[in-house]
């Protein structure tokens, strides 16, 4: 719907633009020095419902920009230093905001005889995938700057406010809270 907004301000815009150059820029040129500030003001007149449209043009902007640096104030930042294991001890699947995850973790047991586990830590977060046919999610931004996550297989999509290393972060942090609530229960 976004996409359709843009292509009709465009066409909108272009086509006025068109009408403007073709039937005022001639009479620019034949008006040569007669040209006064009457006959700018006279045009601007004439041509008000342009001025509007791109006025209206440039608060979209505004407000597009606003709303992508809002976004991406929200968004977890990238570290600088990651460090991956290769192996973990735990690998898992997972559901979340729609998509499927796969988890890796390490844990750690009370002792080496028992089978108790004691702590949990996230170390990979794999991800999104498709929920119906587990294909990997193509990630892209809309118009104003929100993700939109689509299976180039089936075409599922949704959009959400979040980039992939904020949703990994958030699945770590929940799972680990979980686990973490799950232990003060006991
Ligand atoms: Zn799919």
């Amino acid at each position: 719907m976004i996409s359709s907004i843009k292509d009709f301000f465009i066409g909108v815009l272009g086509s006025l633009f068109a009408t403007f150059l073709i039937t005022y820029v001639f009479q620019f040129i034949k008006l040569g020095e007669t040209f006064n500030f009457k006959t700018l003001l006279n045009i601007i007149v004439t041509y008000k419902f342009l001025i509007y449209w791109i006025l209206l043009l440039f608060i979209v902007l505004i407000i597009r920009k606003y709303i992508r640096k809002k976004i991406d104030s929200i968004q977890t930042p990238f570290p600088s230093v990651i460090s991956v294991a290769s192996s973990y001890d735990l690998e898992s699947e997972a559901e979340a905001y729609g998509f499927k995850w796969k988890v890796h973790a390490d844990v750690r047991r009370k002792n080496s005889f028992k089978n108790e586990i004691v702590d949990i830590k996230v170390g990979r977060v794999e991800g999104p995938y498709c929920k119906y046919d587990y294909r990997e999610m193509k990630m892209s931004r809309t118009y104003f700057g929100r993700y939109k996550y689509k299976c180039p297989k089936c075409s599922y999509k949704k959009i959400l406010l979040k980039d992939t290393w904020t949703l990994e972060s958030d699945i770590e942090d929940e799972i680990e809270a979980q686990y973490r609530t799950k232990m003060s229960a006991k």
